[in-house]
């Protein structure tokens, strides 16, 4: 096995959208905190098209003398995810946390991510202790959760938690991805040879409120699912043929009793229109799952995400002098 190096820089993406009240308190606690792991740091906070004036306040704070902290503003709202990804290709040091802006993951827990990081996980996940979420939320989560774990093998317990460590060559990997939708959390898993979870505290927001209404938290289960597997567009491709195969068993079993039965017992011909029709919808369905096999492999091309990852190549040193000599 061979060992990560230590951590020698940290770098802290926060997404930013509205969050002015909480904005002061979150930059004195990260920086404290980033502070005490007795690291080089840098806190980046990207503004994703504030309308309030948190733009104004980052700026300030990046101007400040000393500051650690890089201000990243995006012209509109793009969302959270891209907002990370954004800051993402801003980043200089190998160990990149991803915190929320309205301190519901405490910045506190960074020591804790950083000293887990050193132990040589590319990904260090974490499980909320105490959700102070709504009863619905919790419950969304929860499905979403089992969902993820059946389709991607992996246990991972809280994938709506985003105060998360990725190292360096994770968050490298993510921005070659192409695609435009993106859930970063798994993502990240799907580059990580080794990945483990920590659990957290989790607080309740204390200003304004969630950011995500009902109809962007839909948005964003798409995101992950799309994000995780194309095993919708196979289900189409499966349970059409299994509707198509019993469509046309009906309709020759109808057939067939009409042929045995007479006219009387298929309604003057209705039967047999409706045979015709099973037969009919048995094609369409098969038609629509070789579409979606082929848009399912579109998608995997155009999101062009790297075939292999190779986290790194070890080799004896001699033979690679010889190679260079060559
Ligand atoms: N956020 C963002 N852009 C958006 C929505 C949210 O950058 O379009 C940020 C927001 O400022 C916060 C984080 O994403 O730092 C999580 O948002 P929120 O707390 O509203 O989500 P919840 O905790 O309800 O899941
Ligand atoms: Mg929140």
């Amino acid at each position: 096995m061979f060992t990560t190096p230590p951590v020698a820089k940290v770098s802290v993406v926060i997404p930013v959208y509205n969050e002015q009240e909480s904005l002061p308190e979150l930059i004195r606690r990260t920086d404290a905190a980033c502070a005490s792991t007795g690291r080089d740091y840098e806190i980046l906070l990207v503004d994703d098209g504030s309308s309030d004036n948190s733009a104004h306040l980052l700026c300030e704070a990046a101007q400040a003398a000393g500051s650690h902290i890089v201000a990243v503003l995006l012209n509109r709202n793009y969302g959270q995810h891209s907002a990370i990804m954004a800051g993402f290709s801003h980043v200089t040091g190998d160990l990149i946390i991803t915190l929320d802006a309205d301190l519901q993951n405490p910045p506190e827990e960074i020591p804790r991510l950083v000293s887990t990081a050193d132990e040589g996980y590319d990904v260090v996940g974490t499980v909320r202790q105490n959700r102070q979420d709504s009863l619905f939320r919790k419950l969304a989560s929860r499905t979403i959760n089992k969902l993820i774990q059946r389709t991607t093998g992996k246990a991972m317990g809280d994938y709506g938690c985003m105060l998360r460590a990725y190292r360096r060559h994770i968050v490298d990997a993510m921005l070659n991805c192409h695609e435009r939708s993106t859930f970063i959390p798994i993502l990240a898993n799907t580059f990580a040879r080794r990945a483990t979870e920590i659990p957290v505290m989790h607080a309740e927001r204390e200003f304004g409120d969630s950011k995500y209404s009902f109809m962007r938290l839909i948005n964003l289960m798409y995101d992950l699912v799309t994000c995780l597997t194309t095993t919708p567009l196979r289900l189409l491709s499966v349970v059409g043929s299994v509707i198509a195969l019993l469509g046309f068993a009906f309709s020759v079993v109808l057939v067939v009793l009409r042929l045995a039965l007479g006219p009387q017992w298929a309604a003057d011909g209705v039967f047999m229109l409706f045979a015709v029709l099973f037969m009919f919808i048995g094609a369409q369905f098969i038609g629509m799952g070789l579409l979606g096999e082929y848009i399912g492999r579109i998608y995997n091309d155009v999101r062009a995400r790297p075939r292999y990852f190779v986290q790194r190549v070890v080799r004896q040193d001699n033979a690679t002098t010889h190679e260079e000599h060559r």
